[in-house]
């Protein structure tokens, strides 16, 4: 079962641990989310309904170590499209009982007897065809889709009410089930591509079908449609589009793999001679469900994402998703950390802080050969960090490398260290300001000078990156030398360390008190304009919006 790789174990308590960690260990890749300051897991949550709301919408699978009742009440709101459904269980704590809930039709009495032979238990199976058959006949396993539902159910109730069937076609994972069979059977089950509108058959579609583009243009969804329709196969039985390795940038054809709900692949060679023709779409039968991977490449994606400052809750859902579906992720070793936990089947690549440019070009070569790459960057990936590599790297490569521009490359943002540390203070950068690095790796120290020196000048509110490490130790205090020419010593100056992570401390000082003792790399140092103005005892810092 593919889902089976992510499952979400959900405990509320330490005593529950023990046995999440023996589901764990049967699934490979899933992850156990636990309560706040309560569980040490792999994933913290806050609020449990929410929570378990959210995997249910996501479409995740959830083992949930409690009481079904607290899992029933917090799912209830959600409860409306049956077809659509995870598989979601209720395991004592204990590992004593193992009850499948909801997902009939998405594999949930498969995870039921699963967990409990991992668990040595009888699975509390009620579905009364599971029960007779010995599995749900209208949950066909991956590479099939059942036709439809409601027939589908008509069809069992008939076999529960004492009637017979034959199987037609190719149907291994049948041969487990105990049908009752006959040859003369009324009712049938069915496997095939083509559509069959008969009240008595159970029919499942195997996803055997590549369609062919030949010459892609705006109106591929559409024309695939009719195509499937005029050879009289089921939508369902689509498994891929295929086009010339030449479109790979034509992003109609993404759209359309979307609309269809397939996977794109691009290849050169010729679809078969015994395709079907139609609407300039190629239509190859396979016998079974086709191996989409075996067919050519799939266009690769590099996205650079920022993981804001540390914590999951100021990380954007766009940067999840890109990490959720992420092959292979790159970026310094404390950011990867940060973004983990990673499944099983996802690679990951650590390496050394400096070593962005050489970071960015493995990035491509592993997306330009068709994988899903994510690189990582803190705070927002355009601030100080790897989105300029990545592109520095994309141009320079453009003779060397032109696979390369094939590359679906999207850049994510995410909440700047500034931003971040502004939040915390009040607002800061509440009228105009800049961010400037102090690190002089990259550039010359007397161009950091005199920017700082126009900064100050200007009266812009100065966010600094970087401040001092071990490598620059002088360089801080010089600059904030060139700022107290131009500002008052009572200027507010916030120090915002380790922000959004475990560690954080927030200080205000002011320009006369600040030093480099106070900060390290750490550290965002935001100094205030003469317009910035501090309530209290610095409980809330503020630049006002007008003069
Ligand atoms: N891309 C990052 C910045 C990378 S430069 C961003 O947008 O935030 C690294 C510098 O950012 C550090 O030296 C420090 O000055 C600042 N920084 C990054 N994360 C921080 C955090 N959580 N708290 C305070 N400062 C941070």
């Amino acid at each position: 079962m593919k889902a089976a790789s992510s499952i979400a174990i959900v405990v509320l308590g330490e005593s529950a641990l023990p046995v999440a960690r023996r589901i764990q260990a049967r699934y490979p890749g899933s992850l156990v989310h636990g309560f706040a300051n309560r569980v040490h897991a792999d994933i913290a949550y806050d609020d449990f309904g929410a929570h378990l709301r959210a995997l249910y919408l996501a479409a995740t699978p959830i083992v949930a170590l409690c009481a079904a009742g607290i899992v029933i009440r917090s799912l209830a709101p959600c409860l409306t499209n049956k077809s659509a459904e995870p598989p979601v269980l209720a395991v004592a704590q204990d590992g004593s009982a193992v009850v499948p809930l909801l997902g009939g039709t998405s594999g949930v009495n498969v995870l039921a007897r699963e967990l409990a032979a991992a668990l040595d238990v009888t699975p509390a199976i009620t579905t009364s065809g599971e029960l007779r058959f010995g599995m749900c006949l209208l949950a066909p396993p991956e590479g099939y889709a059942l036709a439809d539902m409601e027939r589908g159910k008509r069809f069992v109730s008939g076999l529960l009410a004492g009637e017979t069937t034959r199987i037609e076609g190719h149907a291994p994972w049948l041969h487990e089930a105990d049908l009752p069979r006959a040859h003369d059977a009324r009712l049938a089950v069915r496997i095939t591509p083509y559509v069959m509108n008969d009240e008595s058959s159970l029919v499942i579609h195997p996803r055997c079908v590549a369609a062919w583009i030949e010459a892609p243009d705006d109106a591929i969804a559409d024309r695939v449609q009719r195509a499937l329709r005029e050879h009289g196969l089921s939508p369902l039985a689509l498994a891929a589009l295929v086009a010339p390795t030449e479109s790979m940038t034509f992003d109609a054809l993404s759209d359309a793999a979307n609309t269809l709900d397939v996977p794109l692949r691009f290849s050169n060679e010729q679809p078969p001679n015994d395709a079907l023709r139609a609407h300039g779409v190629a239509l190859s039968v396979a016998e079974a469900p086709i191996d989409v991977e075996s067919i050519g490449r799939a266009r690769g994606r590099l996205t650079v994402i920022g993981l804001g400052p540390g914590s999951a809750d100021l990380m954007t859902p766009a940067a999840k998703a890109a990490l959720a579906s992420a092959q292979d992720v790159l970026g310094y070793e404390t950011y990867v950390r940060m973004a983990g936990p990673f499944r099983a089947d996802q690679r990951v690549h650590m390496t050394d802080n400096r070593e962005e440019l050489q970071r960015a070009r493995h990035a491509f070569e592993l997306a330009s050969a068709g994988r899903k790459v994510v690189v990582v960057s803190s705070g927002d990936p355009g601030v100080f960090a790897m989105a300029a590599a990545v592109l520095e790297a994309l141009d320079e490569g453009r003779a060397t490398h032109a696979e390369w521009a094939a590359v679906k490359l999207a850049i994510v943002p995410g909440v700047s260290a500034s931003l971040a540390t502004a939040a915390r203070a009040g607002a800061p950068l509440g009228h105009d300001f800049c961010v400037l690095s102090l690190s002089d790796n990259l550039k010359p120290w007397d161009v950091i000078e005199h920017r700082i020196r126009h900064a100050s000048e200007a009266d812009l509110v100065m966010a600094f990156y970087n401040p001092l490490s071990k490598a620059r130790p002088w360089q801080f205090d010089r600059a904030i030398d060139i700022v107290r020419e131009h500002r008052d010593a009572a200027t507010p100056v916030v120090l915002g360390r380790d922000v959004g992570r475990p560690a954080e401390t927030m200080r205000v000082v002011t320009l006369g008190e600040l030093h480099g003792g106070l900060v390290d790399m750490r550290t965002m140092v935001i100094v205030g304009s003469t317009k910035t103005r501090v309530i209290g005892n610095g409980e809330w810092v503020y630049t006002p919006r007008s003069y």
